[in-house]
């Protein structure tokens, strides 16, 4: 018996087996969910090369969030391997690491902000809307943050998507709390995975996370986090929307 028995769940982001999604599927698979995976552009083939990694097969739908015809045809494309849909993994983000991120905030061009915004923050509302008609039953959505309450080093403009994207999660809780539909956000340490590597200095942001969180912090575990969005998923947290559960050790409640 697993805690998303019979559940049909789409994780969109896996590109590695280092994607927090990948990690994200692998648990939810072997807690009985049935998996949908999604990603874009050129990045497919590999996806679906590392799908075979996980514990069953998994479709791979072709899904780039900033292009309309995707969304729009996301409904059909899931019909083709499901019926309806339980949940929804939003584990996405991107923002131009030579122009936004590693201490380049003043001076951000506008249209790669944008770009970052509408990537890593609208993206949560127009993927859930894209989604809805396959949850007629109500359902869990769930997306990645990094703490976005403080400004980091190197992190800059991405810490703005984030703000915009816990905001964004608490405004689809309050539309879709009425459809039995709840959203929230895990709010992970660092992480080693691609779009981690991708930000420069952001092993400056790594640094004494394991020392200073309670609990430690291993950066190459991304299981606890994989864990909590699969409970996030589940029917054990059935009163609970526009919440951020932290899975970082412990890091954010600490004064030093
Ligand atoms: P990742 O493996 O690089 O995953 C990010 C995914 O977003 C990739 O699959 C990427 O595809 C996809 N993506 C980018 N632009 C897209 C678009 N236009 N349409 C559809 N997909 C797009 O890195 P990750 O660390 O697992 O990131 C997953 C989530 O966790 C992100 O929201 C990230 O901000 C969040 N998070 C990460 C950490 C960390 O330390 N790693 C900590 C807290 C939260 P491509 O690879 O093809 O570009």
């Amino acid at each position: 018996m697993g805690i998303l028995d019979g559940r049909t769940i789409l994780v969109a982001g896996v590109t590695m087996d280092s994607s927090i999604g990948f990690a994200v599927a692998k648990v939810a698979q072997e807690q009985g969910a049935q998996v949908v995976v999604s990603n874009f552009g050129r990045a497919l083939g590999i996806t679906r090369r590392i799908v075979k990694r996980l514990p069953e097969p998994a479709p791979v739908l072709e899904l780039d969030v900033t292009d309309e015809d995707h969304l729009a045809a996301l409904p059909d494309a899931l019909r083709e391997h499901t019926d309806h849909l339980d949940g929804l993994v939003h584990s996405i983000a991107y923002g131009n690491p030579e122009t936004l991120l590693g201490g380049r905030f003043l001076g951000g061009p506008w249209p790669d902000v944008a770009q970052a915004l509408q990537v890593s923050a609208y993206s949560l509302a127009s993927l859930t809307e894209a989604c809805l008609p396959l949850m007629g039953r109500g359902g869990s959505v769930v997306g990645l943050t990094f703490d976005a309450s403080k400004a980091w080093p190197a992190y800059d403009w991405m810490g703005v998507a984030k703000a915009g994207l816990e905001s964004c999660s608490r405004y689809l809780a309050r539309d879709l709390g009425p459809e039995g539909i709840r959203v929230n956000l895990v709010a992970a340490g660092p992480l080693k995975t691609l779009a981690a590597k991708a930000i420069p200095g952001f092993e400056d942001l790594e640094a004494g996370w394991s020392e200073r969180a309670p609990l430690g912090w291993d950066e190459g575990d991304r299981e606890p986090t994989a864990r909590a969005v699969v409970a996030l998923l589940s029917d054990f947290f059935p009163a609970t929307t526009g919440e951020i559960v932290h899975v970082d050790g412990g890091y954010h409640a600490m004064g030093t």
